[in-house]
């Protein structure tokens, strides 16, 4: 949208644009193709001389119209929507990074990611070094190499529950030449939009949240347009130098602020096709039209629970940045709008592993399942779900206690949550 507007107009508003005669509601443009007059036409398309649709792999209507939104609520530039969230992870690195490349990333993220990051993309010959998001700017810096090629993080770490010091990151990463992208998941631009903190590119799993209601998985990339790869031309060779499966086009100097979702969208997803499904993208946008009144229930509730469970006798530890307790406290009053963080937190219970799964196992609605953040409240064990592939080390060296247990708390009535979680803990 043209003019500044509130994120609550945003996300009702923003994305699809109907002009006169058109469908008031995003329609899901369910076609592989599109249609023209003539050879010429679709010939500029297939030479990125023109904007336009012509292969659903490559780009689809409902699909940018959303993407535009989620590129809006972040303060981007431009947006492109993944098959889920992992797509959009591997393109965010894979865009820039080649065989023989490396990357830093903090060790607290997603299990997912941390297999993505450390076994799969050291398949393609790319290297990832792991590194503590709270350790001090000295020590993160020398995980640098002359082949480093960005730095990642997540603002609130899944199942963790860190919360990321974004000045520190982002100060790291341009003095080493290098963006910052971060996986905004689990804060949604509702709470914190990280480009205003530094970040350069921002992913999202917008299976969580952003759907809200566990329908779809999806995926997004959303660039800040501020990374000046040209300062860098060698580094960033792939934006900044001629693509010969593009006829010698240079992304940068074609595209400009858009050089990056350009690339990601011509090649990456042209040549690997990790699209999201324009029907997913619908469903996506229905999420998104609520996600402003959806998130502050989510923290509201999120925060009676925590302070409940913070008092309770048989909770050994628990980690929330909106408790005053929280070494993350005065970051997230400082990073996230009103101190909200999200409605995840982690805790454990006094006795171990045997007691939190007899906990998990006296639940009567909060149901156990390999989701989080949506309206329903649910709650995991990552030592046995997520993160079971990892050996109790890789556990502990990514910062999850086998004791932990992921809470997310949904949107139902908040004292509802706190009985049924009381009672299951009184089984114990
Ligand atoms: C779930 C999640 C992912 C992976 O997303 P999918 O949509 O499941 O592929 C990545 N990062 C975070 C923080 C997540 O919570």
């Amino acid at each position: 949208m043209s003019e500044k507007k509130s994120l609550d107009t945003v996300c009702v508003q923003s994305g699809w644009q109907p002009k006169s005669g058109d469908p008031r509601v995003l329609p899901i443009f369910q076609s592989t193709t599109f249609k023209y007059e003539n050879t010429a036409a679709m010939a500029d398309l297939f030479d990125l001389k023109a904007e336009g649709y012509f292969y659903t792999r490559l780009q689809n209507p409902t699909n940018d119209a959303v993407a535009a939104k989620i590129a809006d609520l972040e303060g981007g530039v431009a947006a492109m929507l993944t098959s889920s969230g992992q797509a959009a992870s591997f393109y965010s690195i894979f865009n820039i990074c080649e065989a023989g490349d490396h990357f830093v990333s903090s060790k607290n993220i997603y299990g997912g990611t941390y297999n993505l990051f450390l076994v799969t993309m050291k398949k393609l010959g790319i290297e990832c070094t792991m590194v503590d998001s709270d350790a001090s700017e000295e020590e993160i810096s020398k995980a640098f190499r002359p082949n480093t090629k960005c730095l990642f993080a997540e603002t609130i770490s899944n199942p963790t529950c860190h919360v990321l010091d974004f000045e520190k990151f982002s100060r790291i990463a341009h003095k080493h030449g290098v963006p910052l992208i971060v996986d905004n998941t689990f804060a949604t631009p509702i709470n914190c939009r990280p480009f205003e903190w530094g970040a350069d590119i921002v992913i999202h799993s917008t299976t969580k949240y952003m759907d809200g209601h566990a329908l779809a998985v999806g995926g997004c990339i959303v660039d800040s347009g501020n990374f000046d790869w040209d300062k860098y031309p060698e580094k960033f060779a792939g934006l900044t130098q001629p693509d010969e499966s593009y006829h010698g086009l240079a992304y940068t100097k074609a595209f400009g602020k858009k050089a990056f979702i350009t690339k990601a969208t011509a090649q990456l997803m042209r040549d690997l096709g990790s699209i999201q499904s324009p029907m997913n993208a619908f469903l996506l946008n229905i999420g998104l039209e609520t996600l402003h009144l959806r998130i502050p229930r989510h923290c509201e509730n999120a925060q009676k629970v925590a302070e409940f469970l913070e008092k309770h006798p048989k909770i050994a530890w628990i980690t929330y940045s909106g408790l005053k307790s929280s070494p993350y406290y005065q970051l997230a009053q400082k990073q996230f709008d009103g101190g909200r963080s999200c409605g995840v937190m982690c805790f454990g219970i006094k006795g171990g592993r045997e007691e939190s799964i007899k906990f998990m196992d006296s639940l009567k609605f909060i149901a156990i399942v390999t989701h989080v953040a949506d309206a329903r409240s649910c709650v995991l064990h990552p030592a046995s779900h997520t993160h079971r592939q990892l050996t109790d080390e890789q556990l502990i060296a990514a910062g999850v206690q086998p004791d932990l247990i992921r809470l997310s708390i949904g949107i139902e009535n908040c004292d509802d949550i706190i009985n049924d979680i009381s009672q299951a803990l009184d089984k114990i």
